[in-house]
């Protein structure tokens, strides 16, 4: 069951919720009674979308350090 933040306008304070995710929203302050509460995003559980592909998914092969290629004799 996901926590959900909310913060109250009212009382200015942060509260956490648990909720079932097809849970209606808190829409009154459980401290204060007020309707001023507002549902946060929490980084936690909130994933960027849409950010694709990166270029770093290209495999570049590891290049091979060969050190005895120079090597001349007199
Ligand atoms: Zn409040």
């Amino acid at each position: 069951m996901p926590i959900y933040e909310y913060f109250c306008e009212n009382c200015k304070k942060k509260q956490e919720f648990l909720q079932e995710i097809d849970e209606d929203p808190i829409n009154e302050c459980p401290l204060c009674k007020s309707k001023n509460i507002k549902k946060m995003v929490s980084v936690s559980s909130f994933k960027l979308k849409g950010s694709g592909w990166y270029e770093t998914d290209f495999k570049n092969p590891p290049s091979k350090k060969n050190n005895n290629s120079a090597k001349t004799k007199d």
